[in-house]
């Protein structure tokens, strides 16, 4: 048996470790063979972004590296670009960025996908040159550095409209990766504003964009309005039912006619299903997710089970019972979850045993809004501060798939709950090369006469 997992994020690699601690004797006599596909030698654990954002986790410490945790399996790093399910095969390309393709083709017997969701765009002017994302570790260290070297910046111009631009933060999209990083980014620049002798916390702007009426559809609609009321008591100013539309020139253009200047963009608005769906003879519903059953195995249009095909996470529409068998939101606790009973139910089809329905436990949510804050809403209602924040952590913690990462996630926060928040920008080290190229510059022979 061949067993084909696409994606090594919450999903697939949950998916690969439950099928390798059971497969374990039959993988090592080679009677099995799990391959994973995944890009990125590793999984990004996102729900812990905003943190690495803030400062308060190392950034290598929300990855974990995919041959280590799953030594049995063959990981490869390269791309899914086709799935031809009839044929049994996917072509994959595993070249580096930017380098031409390495293109092979690799058979498989049974299918597992998940290739996750990405962020959505839009074509706004001026989105493209001056946007920044967030949903990677570079992005997360590099918009914290943007933030650290603006205030640098506001600090060292005698120029009030630069001033004014510098310190002006402009997020777009509400949901949990709007939400997370502008809460955590402002409260640390709060804090690193303490660091300056001509800023204070009360100079810098944050704005929060969202199109719809609510912020973090992903979550309940009483933790949304917690996290909202929280927010506004910060000063942050949320435009519910706005939308973005002109970044040209760093001139913020809104929906509501409002203009304003601003050199940090952040571009959170929305996520789409992988774009290797759209390459696949798999069956898609409306929004573009795959079809599926209770039982996670891919759904026929008739609703029979498609043989040798499964998905879990955001790419799979996987009915909630909860919501009334409408699909589950994107989010981790849901990929996690399938993802486990997805391992179960490939283990109990290959034994002839009947497969069990996905039936998610009631979901907690939680929000982390920056050191020792946090909305989250449990069973037995909201809670709010520090009680919110140490639940938050802990659920976070356990979800996080590697003991190893665990160990070191609780000692960042151990440490930095011990020590004073590092807030100083190493902006440098996204150019490492940009010094050693000045030196050549230097030493070129000028009009004086040279070297
Ligand atoms: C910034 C941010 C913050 C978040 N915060 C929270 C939170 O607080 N709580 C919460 O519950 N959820 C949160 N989420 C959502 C959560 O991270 C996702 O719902 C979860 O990761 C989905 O798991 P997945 O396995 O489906 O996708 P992912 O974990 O995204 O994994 C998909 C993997 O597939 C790979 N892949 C994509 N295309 C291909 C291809 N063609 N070939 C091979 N591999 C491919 C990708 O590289 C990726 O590693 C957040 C998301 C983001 C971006």
């Amino acid at each position: 048996m061949r067993i084909l997992i696409i994606g090594g994020g919450c999903a697939g690699l949950t998916v690969g470790l439950r099928l390798q601690q059971t497969l374990r004797a039959r993988l090592r006599s080679g009677e099995d063979e799990i391959t994973v596909v995944e890009p990125q030698p590793y999984l990004t654990y996102h729900p812990l972004l905003a943190e690495v954002a803030a400062g308060t986790i190392d950034p290598r410490h929300v990855v974990v590296p995919l041959r280590r945790t799953l030594s049995g399996c063959r990981v490869l790093t390269a791309r899914v670009t086709r799935v031809d399910h009839a044929g049994r095969r996917v072509r994959i390309d595993a070249a580096p960025p930017g380098e031409q393709g390495l293109l092979t083709e690799l058979p498989y017997d049974l299918l597992v996908m998940a290739p996750g969701s990405v962020s959505r765009t839009a074509p706004v002017p001026g989105l493209a040159e001056h946007g920044l994302g967030f949903a990677s570790v570079g992005e997360a260290v590099g918009l914290r550095n943007h933030v650290l070297e603006q205030l640098d910046l506001a600090s060292t111009t005698r120029d009030p409209e630069l001033r004014q631009a510098a310190l002006t933060f402009v997020f777009v999209g509400a949901g949990y990766a709007g939400v997370g990083a502008l809460a955590e980014l402002e409260d640390m620049a709060r804090y690193a504003t303490k660091g300056y002798h001509n800023l204070d916390a009360e100079d810098l702007r944050w704005v929060l964009v969202e199109a719809t009426d609510r912020i973090l559809p992903e979550e309940s609609a009483e933790l949304a309005a917690h996290t909202l009321a929280e927010l506004r008591e910060r000063s942050i100013d949320v435009r519910l039912g706005t939308t973005l539309e002109s970044a040209a020139d760093r001139l913020m253009v809104l929906s509501d006619g409002s203009r304003f200047a601003a050199r940090t963009l952040v571009w959170t608005a929305g996520i789409r299903p992988a774009p290797l769906l759209n390459a696949t003879d798999l069956p898609l519903v409306g929004n573009g997710r795959i079809r599926c059953l209770p039982t996670l195995q891919v759904s026929t249009p008739d609703g029979r089970p498609l043989p040798d095909a499964w998905s879990a996470g955001d790419c799979a529409a996987v009915p909630d019972p909860a919501a009334d068998g409408s699909p589950c939101a994107p989010n981790a606790q849901h990929a996690l979850a399938q993802a486990e009973l997805l391992a179960a139910n490939v283990l109990a089809a290959l034994d002839g045993r009947p497969l069990r329905d996905y039936r998610p436990e009631r979901q907690v949510c939680s929000t982390s809004l920056g050191v020792g804050r946090a909305v989250a809403h449990t069973g037995r209602g909201p809670l709010t501060g520090r009680r919110a924040w140490w639940l938050h952590r802990a659920r976070h913690l356990r979800r996080m798939p590697s003991t190893e990462r665990r160990v070191r996630i609780l000692t960042d926060w151990l440490l930095a709950g011990l020590f004073r928040r590092e807030v100083v920008s190493l902006g440098s080290v996204e150019h490492p090369r940009a010094e050693f190229e000045a030196g050549f510059a230097d030493d070129r022979p000028g009009p004086r006469g040279g070297r």
